[in-house]
Order: structure tokens, then C-alpha cells, then sequence
């Protein structure tokens, strides 16, 4: 589904600044703070306002075009890809990136619902820590 389509369907009005972050996001595999973002865009828009940026990324969250998180930054951070997924950290440049998902992935949460059952999960997020292959 191409960006405008996916602003339509979610009742959002389209318009240039719209797609350009939404594409951004999309294309971005850094999970980018607002700033980040807003830095990119205002490249190609340089009349777009921070202000306009934030309110856009907290309008894409509520409708689940986006993922937000703060991973105990004074920012938070922004994911794209919208789908449950595991992240790593980097606990010396603050990189935050996509990691695999080992075979028993699924199991793993099953058998959290197995012995936790009288919670209803409906989602998790998952965070693990230490340096990446950069900064090791
Ligand atoms: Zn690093
Ligand atoms: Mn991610």
C-alpha cells in the first residue's frame, strides 16, 4: 500500500509533509527521535515546524502507523515498522536496531501465557542491551 493510501484508509487528510515523514520513517532503520526526523523532512520542506513534526508522529501513533518508545532517553524514539519485533541497544552509542528473532521466539512467549494465566497479553516489547558491532 503506497504512503497516501495508508493516510487515507486511517482518515488522515494527505499532504506533502505527511508522506515525506511517513516515508522517511519507513525507509529509516535508525528508529529516529523526532528531531532526527524533523531535521530529515525540513531538508525537503524547509517550512514544516518542529511543532508540526511532533503533532504528525503522535497522530501516526494513534492510529498505529507508527511505534513509539523511550528506551530511558530524554527522547523518544520512532519505528515504522509497526509490527511486534525485538530491538537491541547499544549501551555506548545509543543505537537502537532490528535483531532476529531465534526459532523458538514463539514458544518462548507461549509458554509465558502457559504459566501466567490469569493475565491476558496482548502485546510485549522487548528490549536487550549491550554494544554493537561499531562500538565492541
Ligand atoms: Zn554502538
Ligand atoms: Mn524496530
Amino acid at each position: 500500500m503506497d504512503i497516501a493510501t495508508k493516510l487515507k484508509s486511517n482518515n488522515l487528510k494527505v499532504t506533502p509533509q505527511r508522506i515525506s515523514i511517513l516515508e522517511y520513517l519507513e525507509n529509516s532503520k535508525e528508529h529516529p527521535t523526532a528531531e532526527t526526523i524533523y531535521l530529515a523532512v525540513s531538508k525537503e520542506h524547509p517550512n514544516i515546524s518542529f511543532a508540526t513534526v511532533y503533532k504528525t508522529l503522535d497522530t501516526f501513533r494513534d492510529v498505529g502507523l507508527l511505534t513509539e518508545f523511550n528506551v530511558g532517553e530524554d527522547a523518544h524514539r520512532y519505528d515504522g515498522n509497526t509490527s511486534v519485533h525485538p530491538h537491541f541497544v547499544c549501551n555506548n552509542c545509543n543505537s537502537i536496531m532490528d535483531i532476529k528473532e531465534p526459532k523458538t521466539f514463539n514458544e518462548f512467549f507461549y509458554d509465558f501465557e502457559q504459566c501466567n494465566k490469569d493475565f491476558d497479553f496482548e502485546n510485549h516489547s522487548l528490549f536487550f542491551y549491550g554494544r554493537c558491532k561499531k562500538c565492541s
